[in-house]
């Protein structure tokens, strides 16, 4: 089936396919033009959207015309205080009427707080239903939509049937308004040459603020404000017009003022006013209102913001990204850039920074999505609202039973223990069936008279663990950890211990191999006090059960002490009653049976038949299958199953949803697919690393630095742990060693340097190339060593802060003035020789007077040769520099530098 075109949807919904444009691009839909297509959920809320807006307008009138009627009988002296308010409700009502509708607007502050904040999972009015308050996603003011608005003149600019003067038609960011205008013959102040790097050096060493306050003073955000075609446009769809007109009328102020002398400019763009044509087409005009608008930047015109307009982005987004928000043309971008002194192609992600200053340049404030938003915005761009769904009725809510996960070093006997747990399964032995791996198992544990099952994540040891607790999932609800009573308590049983305690997961204790002659399970537990694990018997709240796997002994204890300290320590609940939603935690490619899944449901239901996504896969569920490779038609909370149907293979650790469709889990799968493709790109961008320890450390984001040590023989690693423990650099700052081992740098590591935003330390000893590859991906930071004091330096240097870039001032020309050119705008023109070296527009500048500096902080804010703006001057000849200040002097010396990185050594 075709799909359906924007124009199409606009004319089915009666309104303008503009305004349709500029409300699809609010909701986050990136639509280009009238002929852009639309996928069908969006048509399907963009419909029930303008449905609503109707019904609510129809209110509305109704409500109006009671007022006014009412208002007629009483009197037509009508004072602001009491009438007011009553005046207002009217038109307001549509918003309170409208709950249902879920516009997001991309450029609205972030969503903002979720309609009934989590913080009660406890019992809910039954009446609440699953999604109390359907979140409205206004931020800034209720928009239902220019609909309804039709009737009412003067609301829509772009409505060609509109019965009122146009408001805006004057507006001009016309005379005055133009930056474009107000910079000619003059310096331009946003127009950098090639030397913005000098600015980005500055940004790097925190003086952001500075740059942009000096150097763009001018260009900013105030009077110029120049109105970006984008407000006109999305204003425009707003209903609620008094904001709009205030909006205007604020505009079109500057325009009036000052520059409107200016009004030549007009002529520039060939077009003195609109009045010679009655009705150009729509496009042209706005085209033209757009060239206007926009100021000329490394030689493009670009419609910029106020300073302030918001300009919310994904991270790892494009210059093409950016451009369709800011409707410009993606070149004009990579133009811009470059003008400030980056190269990048439309389509190549970008990091953070270079969005922000980017966006800071053209007066917008970048606000970058974080990934679990823009997740976020991706399912509420289909309706589905996870956070919401979360608000379970309480009396909706079921037990269910608890998520195992069995930890502990390596050869204590854990995949021992998880076989011996498998054979003690009653429905096991009623059914004779032979339990296969597919990555869980449940096993029915018969408790004071009733059965309990309890589900036992089958892939032992904590790399599957930290490798999902790294991707967000929290699955594991109680932690076995097994120590073999032979062999007391080792570093992966401790690393175990950091594992779940920083996951807060309760942990029951496997004492294991009792039957070994020499073992001594009393010394495990007072080995483990020092880790916080104080037995009952010692007064503590950890169960310790003594096991011989091997001999299966002591099993049922343990799976009675596991579903003990589920009661007393967790209360786990989820309401069956509803569509699947859980995680994903073994997945592989089958010859024959194509991508196949084991996943956990954590609450609602799954069945076959039903469309999930699982992080980037999507599909339908064609089959399911237990542990004992029977065919399972449902599975409810706590549950793993196999899953078929799948169109690709999920990573363990994915969280799986169901979709109301097959087509809407393919949509959510292909978005989140562009997103992670964009995003980890972007990623590239280090995680933490030791330079910039010091500037996380002063931003209050860390206060502890955490390491990862790794070494060739345990000596070393040792040897280096202690040293470095030793390093005090004062009470601020802390280092952890959270984790240290001998051998390779794995992905294990890795994934815990990523939970615990940590620094690896490789001594002697190098990561396989595909981890190297990861950690690249995760952005983890890792350094290598071969001599320990090295080592040691580094994280002390680091620790004190003294790793951070080396900047050094590196002149790079200076002029005389020759002569001064009054200017009452923009400061006064120095005429000037350049003595030595390279004049450059953009560059960092200061006065010198008789040898006295008497103004720093300064920019070369206009260059010109001749009548030419120019981007440099070089030795020898002459040239205009406008500085931004009046005091120069003929005589004075304007020296430039930049800063430039210095080699460490
Ligand atoms: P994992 O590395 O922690 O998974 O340990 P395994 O389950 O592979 O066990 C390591 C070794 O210890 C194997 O040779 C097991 O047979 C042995 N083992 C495990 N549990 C016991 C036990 O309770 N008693 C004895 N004697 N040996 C055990």
């Amino acid at each position: 089936m075709a799909k359906l075109r924007v124009h199409e949807l606009a004319k089915e919904l009666g309104t303008t396919s503009k305004v349709l444009l500029v409300l699809l691009r609010e909701s986050g839909e990136f639509v280009k033009t009238a002929s852009s297509t639309i996928e069908p959920p969006v048509a399907k809320k963009m419909r029930q959207k303008f449905a609503e807006q109707a019904a609510a307008q129809t209110e509305t009138t109704k409500q109006v015309e009671t007022e006014k009627q009412s208002k007629a009988a009483r009197s037509t002296a009508k004072d602001a205080k009491g009438s007011e308010p009553s005046g207002d409700s009217a038109p307001q009502a549509p918003v309170a009427k409208t709950p249902k509708s879920k516009i997001i607007h991309s450029d609205g502050p972030k969503p903002g707080p979720r309609p009934a904040p989590k913080p009660q999972p406890q019992p809910q009015p039954p009446a609440a239903g699953p999604r109390p308050q359907a979140p409205v996603r206004h931020t800034d003011g209720p928009k239902p939509g220019p609909r309804p608005r039709g009737p009412r003149p003067g609301n829509n600019p772009f409505a060609s049937s509109q019965g009122m003067p146009r408001p805006q038609k004057p507006r001009g960011p016309r005379p005055g308004n133009n930056p474009f205008a107000s910079s000619q013959g003059m310096p331009r102040p946003g127009a950098g040459g090639g030397d913005h790097r000098d600015h980005r050096d500055q940004r790097g060493r925190g003086k952001r603020g500075e740059r942009s306050g000096a150097g763009r003073s001018q260009s900013g955000s105030g009077t110029q404000q120049p109105i970006g075609v984008f407000h006109v446009a999305s204003d425009a769809a707003k209903p609620n017009s008094g904001r709009r007109g205030g909006g205007f009328g604020g505009s079109g102020g500057p325009g009036g003022r000052g520059r409107g002398g200016r009004g030549g400019t007009q002529g520039a763009f060939g077009k003195g006013a609109h009045t010679g044509k009655k009705r150009k087409s729509k496009r042209a005009k706005r085209q033209e209102f757009e060239e206007q608008s926009a100021p000329v930047i490394g030689g493009v015109k670009v419609p910029r913001g106020d300073g302030e307009t918001p300009l919310r982005l994904r991270s790892g987004a494009t210059l093409a990204d950016m451009a369709e928000k800011i409707e410009v043309n993606p070149a004009a971008l990579v133009t811009v850039l470059m003008a400030m002194g980056e190269m990048a192609t439309a389509n190549q992600s970008l990091d953070s920074d270079t969005l922000e200053a980017l966006g800071d340049e053209l007066g917008y404030k970048v606000t970058i999505v974080s990934p679990e938003d823009e997740d976020r915005e991706i399912l509420e761009s289909f309706d589905i609202d996870l956070e919401g769904e979360e608000e379970d009725d309480f009396s909706s809510l079921e037990i269910r039973p608890p998520v195992v996960t069995v930890m502990g070093h390596v050869d204590h006997g854990k995949t021992k223990l998880l076989d011996a747990i498998r054979h003690t399964d009653v429905v096991e032995h009623e059914h004779g069936g032979i339990t296969q791996h597919i990555g869980a198992y449940q096993v029915i544990y018969n408790l004071e008279g009733e059965d309990r099952p309890i589900t036992f994540i089958d892939t032992p040891g904590h790399e599957a663990f930290t490798a999902m607790r790294a991707r967000g999932a929290e699955v594991t609800d109680i932690a076995i950890l097994v120590v073999a009573a032979n062999d007391g308590v080792m570093p992966q049983t401790v690393e175990a211990i950091n594992h779940a305690q920083s996951a807060n997961v309760p942990i029951v204790v496997a004492v294991n191999k009792i039957d070994v002659p020499g073992a001594n399970p009393q010394k495990v537990r007072s080995q483990l006090t020092e880790y916080g694990l104080v037995a009952e018997e010692y007064g503590g709240d950890v169960l310790f059960v003594d096991i011989s796997a091997k001999q299966r002994q002591g099993i049922d204890e343990l799976l009675e002490a596991v579903l003990l300290t589920a009661d007393a320590k967790l209360e786990l609940l989820a309401n069956p009653n509803r569509s699947a939603r859980g995680v994903a935690i073994e997945a592989n490619l089958d010859k024959g049976r194509g991508a196949v899944a084991t996943m956990l449901v954590q609450r609602g239901t799954l069945r076959v038949g039903d469309a999930i996504v699982v992080g980037e896969s999507f599909g339908r569920v064609r089959a399911m299958f237990d542990e004992y490779g029977r065919t399972v038609d449902e599975a409810g909370p706590s549950r793993p199953i196999q899953v078929l149907g799948l169109t690709q293979v999920p990573r363990a650790g994915d969280n799986f949803l169901v979709a109301d469709d097959d087509r809407t889990a393919r949509q959510i799968g292909m978005k989140r697919q562009s997103a992670a493709r964009q995003a980890e790109l972007a990623k590239r961008r280090k995680r933490i690393t030791l330079e910039d320890f010091n500037k996380a450390l002063e931003d209050g984001k860390v206060d502890t630095l955490n390491l990862i040590l790794k070494g060739d023989v345990s000596g070393a690693v040792e040897a280096l742990e202690d040293s470095l423990l030793k390093i005090d650099v004062g009470d601020e700052v802390a280092l952890r060693v959270i984790h240290r081992g001998v051998g390779a740098i794995t992905q294990n590591d890795v994934n815990l340097a990523t939970v615990d935003n940590a620094v690896i330390i490789g001594f002697n000893v190098r990561p396989a190339q595909r981890v190297a590859e990861y950690a690249e991906r995760e952005g983890v930071d890792m350094h290598f060593y071969s001599v320990i004091y090295k080592a040691i330096d580094d994280v002390e240097q680091s620790m004190r802060g003294m790793l951070k870039p080396i900047y050094e001032e590196v002149a790079q020309g200076s002029a005389e003035i020759q002569q001064v050119f009054k200017s009452s705008k923009f400061g006064n023109i120095a005429g000037v020789i350049v003595r030595e070296g390279i004049i450059k527009r953009g560059a960092k500048a200061r006065l010198v007077r008789d040898g006295v500096v008497v103004e720093t902080e300064l920019e070369i804010q206009s260059l010109r040769r001749e009548k030419d703006d120019v981007t440099e001057v070089k030795e020898g000849f002459e040239c205009g520099i406008g500085l931004g200040v009046k005091d120069i002097q003929v005589g004075d010396t304007i020296e430039t530098w930049i800063m430039e990185e210095k080699a460490r050594d």
